[in-house]
């Protein structure tokens, strides 16, 4: 499937295979899951995309080719971080998430909405046994950049995500499992996903842009929804943070800066780390993290991507080859 131009639908199409090069390994795709960051790209949002370009960097693959770390026939995962330098100030400090020259998969290069793909060997995750294809893809942006989101949203006792969709619907279960209570925040009136975020352990759900029952030590906002900042701001106690895990929001509106004030934190969380993903895929199977899919075969790319704009899915939307 692939995007021509920001602002139109993809299109079914044939492109030569693709070839792996020194390092990189080629799969044939089994799943790949649809992530918010993908409309943000077919909507024009991220301005630099690779065209025409094959999005998708939630990929479950089985190695057919090429690599000295994986074995033909093993399942790997491709998230969104698919190359850094090495080099630059960010990763020799430990934060290639932050790399100046990072390229990201489904961006930069070539992603999973496709029968195959490459990737660089040393970005992929080994699959933790026990998921199966279509359950294993929202882990790898969903599951990895949630948890990073839940990592710096520090040491939260009573923790709010707003925006129940793929991330929070993991994320929820990781922070029950550590023992955090949890309040979900949704549209206003979707009693559907909050009775869903109800099911997965979560003490409170409601609308995220009124106050919820107590205040809250952290929020995260997966939301793309700008007016959600000074609410969730407004949610937290002194000393909390408010943690934005989305790759594009909607403007912030200005706010007084008596919600700031009290050491409140305001932060984003930008891609992730491949230390976070080996956390993350040691973690999930201990929860263990069980993941709701809405799957759609490969020609079905655009309704997926409707569906999660309109907000219409409970969980996460997975492409199945
Ligand atoms: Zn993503
Ligand atoms: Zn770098």
């Amino acid at each position: 499937m692939l995007l021509d131009q920001p602002g139109e639908p993809l299109r079914v199409g044939e492109i030569p295979d693709p070839e792996p090069r020194a390092g990189q390994i080629a799969l044939r795709v089994r799943a790949c899951g649809v992530c918010r960051t993908d409309l943000h790209i077919v909507d024009g949002e991220l301005t630099r995309p690779k065209l025409p370009l094959v999005l998708g960097h939630q990929i479950v693959g089985e190695v057919v080719s090429g690599g000295a770390r994986f074995e033909e026939g093993v399942r790997v995962g491709v998230p969104w971080l698919g190359w850094t330098d090495g080099a630059c100030r960010y990763c020799v400090s430990g934060r290639e998430n932050l790399c100046d020259r990072a390229k990201f998969t489904g961006y930069d290069v070539d992603g999973g909405y496709a029968e195959l793909a490459v990737a660089d060997e040393r970005f992929c995750f080994p699959i933790p046994e026990g998921y199966p294809d279509v359950e294993a893809a929202p882990l790898l942006c969903a599951g990895l950049i949630g948890y990073r989101s839940l990592r710096l949203a520090g040491e939260a006792e009573t923790l709010g995500l707003y925006g129940f969709g793929a991330s929070a619907h993991i994320i929820c279960q990781v922070a029950v499992a550590q023992g955090r209570r949890v309040f979900a925040g949704t549209r206003a009136n979707d009693d559907a996903t909050q009775d869903f975020a109800r099911s997965l352990g979560a003490v409170w759900a409601g609308d995220a842009s009124a106050p919820p029952p107590e205040e809250l030590d952290a929020v995260i906002v997966f939301a793309p929804v700008g007016a959600l900042v000074p609410a969730a701001l407004r949610a937290v106690r002194k000393g909390g943070a408010v943690v934005c895990a989305g790759i594009h929001m909607s403007d912030i509106p200005t706010f007084p800066y008596e919600l700031l004030w009290g050491e409140r934190v305001l932060r984003s969380v930008a891609n992730l780390t491949r230390e976070d993903g080996e956390e993350f895929l040691a973690l999930a199977p201990t929860v263990p993290v069980r993941t709701e899919v809405e799957t759609f075969e490969l020609e079905r790319a655009n309704e997926a991507l409707a569906r999660l704009r309109s907000g219409a899915l409970r969980g996460s939307a997975v492409l199945v080859l």
